[in-house]
């Protein structure tokens, strides 16, 4: 039989950390099995879901690069269907209007509560109900003297007691479904083998294996994953930094290193922690998915983006380093291509907006000098070397970091002077800050003329602190 597994958000807000590790998962399932990942929009709820939301959630999709084979389906489009399936449960009496007013179901709860009873549907409108003023729901019947077990891929043997749950409504009073009615029409009807998900819904399990049932479905396979945490501890949220995928994206990780990160999360396959996508479709296995809350940490995510920056051909980082670069506004005309500023910067940076960050004097004007950089370095005993050095500079015959190299490495021996004592301050005047890729290789990047300018600017810099 051919796997089939969903991922099935509500587009009520971005693609966040957890749904895409459940997605991940999902479609992981389904790629080491030769199955199909079938995507489902759970649009439901008109007020809280967007056009946008679908939006964000299938560029999350995108970018972690987990193609759907089937869909987007929208439950907003299957209404026709979730009526003939409720007239299939109302024509068989395992479903049944309940025209219990509102009113009615807040005190039954209020004495529910008073009595320390967990709430639960009374089951008034079971046998017969005499129609009142306002349209009916529809509740499902629940069966009450059986139970429920399910053998759930992560968290093993569940067994719930059937008169643990109520007759739960599957259609509201306006006519819309309700979640636990529209997810099993939907699996049903899109032939879902494994329902992979997050493990908040474990509780709807039984529920819905019932009404599974009662349609005449075969039960698929159960694996709720266990949720996400942050380093401290408590369920992830937005305190923790970004929680959408994609503002990942625009923080300048590599889909890579987000898909490695979110496999790990509960997932692991001895001690390696670095999985290509390929390793991951071979090796991922749900039953081997924890029980225990995975924890996101961020420190692992930039040890493993540095690793896949380290790893990327040159075209590749400098496409996402031009586009952190155009996101911050910086003229990319205005310097040198992208691609070798990549190059130079590669084994430094842990993300590529950090990388835009460093790459600035590249493209533009730096405003000051470092201030602890320039008091350690750029001072009077510089002057007559750096003078020198600007001369040798300007005299190049080609501007090349090998000819820059050796033109310092002279300057510096004429002068009596360690590399370093010249190296440095020539770092300072041209990038601005005692940090940067190797003085040679950053020259050449940013070019003659504007290395000279520079190299004046820092020298009246100090001819103004000598004065
Ligand atoms: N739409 C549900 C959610 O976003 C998921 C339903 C499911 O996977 O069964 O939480």
């Amino acid at each position: 039989m051919a796997i089939r597994t969903r991922f099935a958000p509500s587009p009520t807000g971005f693609l966040h950390v957890g749904g895409a590790r459940t997605a991940l998962f999902c479609w992981l399932y389904a790629r080491r099995h030769g199955g199909q990942f079938i995507l489902r929009i759970e649009d439901t709820d008109r007020q809280r879901s967007s056009a946008e939301s679908v939006a964000g959630i299938l560029d999350g999709l995108r970018w972690l690069g987990l193609d759907w084979d089937e869909g987007p389906h929208f439950q907003s489009e299957r209404g026709s269907r979730y009526e003939e399936a409720v007239e299939t449960l109302l024509a068989s009496g395992r479903a049944y209007r309940c025209y219990c007013s509102k009113a009615r179901l807040e005190s039954l709860r209020a004495d529910q509560l008073a009595r320390r009873e967990k709430p639960r549907y009374d089951g008034h409108c079971r046998d017969g109900a005499r129609p009142g003023p306002e349209p009916p729901a529809i509740r499902f019947r629940t069966p009450q003297d059986g139970e429920t077990v399910i053998d759930d891929l992560v968290r093993g043997r569940v067994v719930i007691r059937d008169d643990e749950l109520d007759d739960l409504v599957i259609v509201r009073g306006d006519g819309s479904p309700t979640y636990n009615f529209s997810v099993v029409v939907d699996d049903l009807d899109m032939a879902v083998t494994h329902v992979i998900r997050g493990d908040d819904h474990v509780n709807n399990t039984p529920r819905q294996i019932h009404i599974l049932r009662a349609l005449g479905g075969e039960l698929p396979a159960y694996a709720h994953v266990p949720m996400i945490l942050g380093r401290d501890g408590q369920r992830l949220s937005k305190r923790h930094g970004a929680v959408s995928v994609t503002s990942y994206r625009d923080d300048g990780y590599l889909p890579e290193a987000m898909l490695n990160h979110l496999a790990r999360l509960g997932w692991s396959h001895g001690d390696q922690e670095i999985f290509s996508r390929a390793e991951l479709v071979e090796l991922f296995d749900i039953e081997a998915v924890n029980r225990a809350a995975a924890s996101f940490d961020t420190e692992k995510l930039d040890w493993l983006n540095r690793h896949y920056i380290k790893g990327s051909g040159p075209e590749r980082l400098g496409e996402e380093l031009g586009r952190q670069l155009a996101a911050a506004g910086l003229p990319i005309g205005n310097g040198p291509a992208p691609t070798a500023v990549a190059e130079a910067l590669r084994e430094r940076a842990a993300t590529l907006r950090e990388m835009a960050e460093a790459s600035v004097y590249f493209y533009r004007e730096f405003e000051d000098f470092d201030a602890g950089a320039a008091r350690k370095h750029l001072r009077p005993v510089v002057l007559a070397p750096l003078e020198k050095l600007r001369a040798a500079l300007d005299h190049l015959p080609e501007w090349s970091a090998p000819g820059i190299a050796a033109a310092v490495e002279d300057t510096a021996a004429q002068a009596g002077v360690g590399l370093g004592k010249l190296g440095q301050p020539l770092r300072v005047a041209v990038t601005g800050r005692g940090v940067s890729p190797p003085f040679d290789v950053t020259l050449a990047l940013v070019g003659r003329e504007r290395t000279l300018d520079r190299i004046d600017r820092a020298l009246d810099f100090i001819r103004a602190r000598a004065a």
